[in-house]
């Protein structure tokens, strides 16, 4: 066996996935078919879920730096827009960073982690036993093959992987053909919604950001199929223009193109996330109309789950269960988004006929419960993992970690941050709780919070038990912990040699 994990590629949620198997020990080799970063950004958000996850690795300052934030995101290109005031976390707004810089910044964190990173390797062949698996890679020096205990194919909505492993990708054929360009605008005020904005007219939508000084991106989407082997025709400056010209009956003078790219609303879920030792996490295993900002939020996502969880199994102490939940827990999230982003494109449609639609929608964001639930539901903050059940219902169990007083906070962020759980304990369940926990102690660091709650949080930030307060007999309360400890951490006094660096402990 070469390595314990093989990840391959190194997309933003490839590059994730490896540094959280590094903090929980596990050894990767990461391969990625390009020799160079595209430089390119699809994505321009992060959304306040990820921000929360990004502070609790204590990355978030680098992320932060010389980017812009907005409180605010549209839905379906709908007034009023959703308004991340309502936002139950730390961080209630977008940050607006483009992938390339998430790219460099995960690359940098997943190498000072410890991660061995290959580029211009392509993954050719995976043949998988029960034991173990072994690809086949392809570089400009030739081919070679490596094994490892697992794989997780984190290389794109096309996943060499996910058809290797033979694992099925439901769901719908592309309805709309859209286009993507960086270009410069000979006259911005030819838009007549202007940069940034949005035009809807009879024949399509087009919206227009800007990127950095001179140069906007134009995105163009038409509401018919695409030509068969469209994907596979690069774009012109001249099919652009003459978009542009069919929806919005202007010509609109665009030259020195930085990239022309096309994308679709293919809608598609992996039947399975995982098949014996072959995983899929990002757009490997989703792929839908990138509205609302969601899909790389969504893949980094998987990312933090699986992470622990597959580090646990390799280093020995993943009570049963704990790598299946993985595929349990975020698929069914996945599945939202995709219900999600296909209505709102069926809002955006050109056709007439869905302008009563559009209205009525647009009384409902007025409604600071629709608003602020949508909102929840775009930035991933609703997400709550059905928990096996225990012996009492909370509200939180399952969901992200709600906000915390900002001491506790600190030492909860700092706990975090190597990768292991945190017991947050009040004073009234202090010692006998802290007793309790000191045989997972390796796996779990322990915060007072004084009067403030206590939670049993997990690596990834979700609550997995939470004290329910009086009215729960004390040694009901403390089963109950014990049992989750054993459910998500193992089996206690299970001291198991710690393989992970400690660059981010302390
Ligand atoms: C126009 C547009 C705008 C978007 N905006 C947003 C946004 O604002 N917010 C958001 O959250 N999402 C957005 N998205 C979606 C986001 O870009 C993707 O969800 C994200 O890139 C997925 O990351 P990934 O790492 O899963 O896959 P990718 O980014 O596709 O990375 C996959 C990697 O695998 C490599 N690879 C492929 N095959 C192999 C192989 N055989 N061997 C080795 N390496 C291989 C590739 O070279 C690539 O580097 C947008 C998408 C589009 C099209």
């Amino acid at each position: 066996m070469n390595t314990d994990v093989v990840v391959v590629g190194g997309g933003p949620v490839g590059l994730m996935l490896a540094a959280e198997l590094r903090l929980g020990g596990a050894r990767v080799v990461l391969l990625e078919r390009l020799t160079e970063p595209s430089g390119h950004s699809r994505a321009f958000r992060m959304q306040a879920r990820m921000l929360d996850v990004l502070d609790q690795r204590g990355l978030l300052g680098h992320f932060m730096e010389g980017n812009r934030t907005w409180p605010k995101a549209h839905f379906a290109g709908l007034e009023p827009l959703l308004d991340f005031g309502y936002l139950r976390n730390e961080h209630p707004y977008a940050l607006l960073i483009p992938q390339a810089r998430t790219e460099e910044l995960l690359e940098k964190h997943a190498l000072s982690c410890g991660v061995e990173i290959r580029r211009g390797h392509t993954v050719t062949g995976i043949e998988a036993t029960p034991a173990t698996v072994v690809c086949d890679v392809s570089t400009r020096e030739g081919t070679y093959r490596i094994g490892s205990s697992y794989l997780v194919g984190c290389d794109g909505g096309r996943s060499t992987v996910r058809k290797l492993a033979g694992i099925g990708f439901s769901g719908s054929q592309p309805t709309v053909r859209a286009l993507l360009a960086d270009v410069e605008l000979a006259d911005p005020g030819q838009l007549p919604n202007g940069v940034p904005g949005t035009m809807r007219t009879p024949r399509g939508l087009l919206m227009a950001i800007s990127l950095q000084p001179g140069v906007t991106r134009v995105l163009t989407t038409e509401f018919a199929a695409p030509e068969p082997g469209a994907e596979r025709t690069p774009v012109t400056l001249d099919e652009l223009s003459a978009t542009v010209r069919r929806i919005t009956g202007i010509d609109v003078g665009m030259d020195r193109p930085r990239w022309l790219s096309r994308f679709t609303d293919t809608t598609r879920l992996a039947d399975t996330y995982r098949q014996g030792r072959v995983l899929l996490a990002g757009d490997a295993a989703h792929v839908h109309f990138p509205i609302g900002a969601q899909g790389l939020n969504l893949g980094l996502q998987d990312a933090v789950n699986l992470g622990w969880k597959l580090a646990g199994t390799l280093v020995g102490w993943a009570p049963p269960g704990l790598l299946d939940s993985y595929g349990t827990e975020r698929r069914p999230v996945a599945e939202r988004v995709l219900r999600e982003t296909r209505v709102q494109l069926m809002i955006m449609a050109p056709d007439p006929k869905v302008d009563p639609l559009r209205e009525m929608f647009s009384e409902l964001l007025e409604l600071p419960e629709v608003n602020s639930r949508l909102a929840h539901e775009m930035t991933g903050l609703d997400v709550r993992y059905a928990l096996p059940p225990g012996r009492y219902e909370h509200d939180l169990l399952g969901r992200p970690c709600p906000p915390l007083e900002q001491a506790v906070g600190d030492e909860v962020r700092r706990g975090l941050r190597t990768g292991r759980g945190v017991l947050l304990l009040p004073d009234g369940l202090v010692e006998e709780a802290a007793a309790l926990a000191a045989d997972w102690s390796h796996r779990l660091c322990t915060v007072r919070t004084g009067d403030g709650p206590g939670l049993l949080l997990r690596p990834d930030g979700h609550v997995a038990w939470a004290d329910p307060g009086d009215g729960v007999p004390r040694k009901d309360v403390l089963l109950e912990l014990e049992d989750t400890l054993r459910q998500w951490f193992g089996a206690s006094g299970h001291k198991i040699a710690r393989r992970a660096l400690d660059v981010t402990s302390g």
